[in-house]
């Protein structure tokens, strides 16, 4: 099956990038045209790093499914329908499942999700939900569904959609891509936040066969941000009960640890942990000062560089920053809520608004 993109200006991340992914002409594209995301220019947060500080925001909310999930998923279900697959399975908590449910929607094969009970975002399990997905919340965290969906899949036909999935990695170190065609080149630093360390992984790939291909003459130095409660790579061990409200990251035992680590090592990169505090007040002061509503995991890199710059990281330094922003503040639309003051209530009269209003 093929989907004809007939005069559409942008055909999705692997038409796109045809070149540097492992398709063929014969590959079918199972695409919602993800990719070609905003890089949004600070207005506020970026100026307060530093007075050098030119700081992106790599705007992955505004994905087919609001997240960048959807860059791998476009790759990973392409090739299991190349390969005949008739079902995916994806431990997640909840936007692999979210995209993993809508691109298999989109090929018309089945798909299977296991997420940990009680542990997903409201609007992740509605997206899982909606698009026809097998859901099964599981009693255990997001690395219990992981092991389980390993074994499922190395025994029985079903084509394992996770990050541990080379085609996922594939398609998502295609935000590198855009971001060096958008900016004319690398940022000096590239953050965000680090969960099972896919992204952390594909960016650098990107990063690194953009200059192989002569296209750049040099790479980012990769700064991974993980939740306090929720930091192995941080402290060089697994976590066995991972807790934080950023949920997209509440993740013990990354399974692309050691890619990770090789990324962080072979950029001069940095990773460190941030509180579930400091992950809320830069929630905030993206939705309220910049105009960008992320969930709560995306804001973990605007921290991470906070805290950078609370250290004195970027005084002196004339530097480009991109920050990736992973995912839309939509998806968990109860925390939003819940650190927000409540609606004001008023009478339907217009002397009263007046009044309260002071005008
Ligand atoms: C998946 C996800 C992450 C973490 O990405 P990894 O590749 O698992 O490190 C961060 N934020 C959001 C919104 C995500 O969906």
């Amino acid at each position: 099956m093929s989907v004809e993109v007939g005069a559409q200006a942008w055909p999705g991340v692997i038409e796109h990038y045809a070149r540097f992914l492992p398709v063929s002409e014969a590959t079918p594209r199972i695409t919602l045209l993800e990719g070609n995301t905003p890089l949004i220019p600070s207005v506020k947060v970026g100026p307060r790093l530093g007075v050098g500080v030119r700081l992106f925001f790599k705007y992955e909310g505004l994905n087919p499914t609001a997240s960048f999930k959807d860059r791998g998923m476009t790759m990973a279900v392409s090739k299991a329908v190349e390969e005949g697959a008739e079902c995916t399975i994806c431990a997640s908590t909840g936007n692999t499942s979210a995209s993993a449910a809508a691109y298999s929607a989109r090929a018309g094969i089945q798909s299977v999700v296991l997420i940990p009970h009680g542990y997903v975002a409201l609007g992740k399990l509605a997206q899982a939900l909606a698009y026809g997905a097998r859901t099964i919340a599981v009693d255990g965290d997001f690395d219990d569904c992981l092991r389980l969906v390993r074994d499922i899949s190395d025994s029985y036909p079903v084509v394992l959609v996770n990050s541990l999935n080379p085609y996922r990695l594939e398609g998502q170190k295609t935000a590198a891509f855009e971001v060096c065609d958008w900016l004319g080149g690398p940022p000096d630093f590239h953050a965000l936040p680090v969960g099972n360390a896919g992204n952390i992984t594909s960016y650098w790939m990107g990063y690194c066969e953009y200059r192989e291909a002569g296209i750049t003459d040099r790479r980012p130095r990769m700064l991974g941000f993980q939740a306090k409660g929720a930091a192995p790579i941080v402290l060089g061990r697994r976590v066995d009960r991972p807790e934080t409200l950023a949920t997209a990251i509440r993740i013990g035992n990354p399974a692309r640890w050691k890619e990770a680590q090789a990324a962080l090592d072979e950029s001069d990169g940095i990773i460190r942990a941030v509180s579930d505090d400091a992950i809320i007040e830069a929630y905030q002061e993206l939705a309220s000062e910049e105009g960008i509503f992320v969930e709560p995991a995306s804001a973990a890199s605007i921290a991470g560089l906070k805290r950078l710059a609370a250290e004195g990281f970027f005084e002196g330094r004339e530097c480009t920053v991109v920050a990736t922003l992973t995912g839309h503040g939509l998806k968990d639309p109860d925390r939003a809520i819940e650190v927000a003051p409540e609606p004001e209530r008023a009478p339907a009269q217009v002397d009263a608004i007046v009044e309260m209003l002071g005008l």
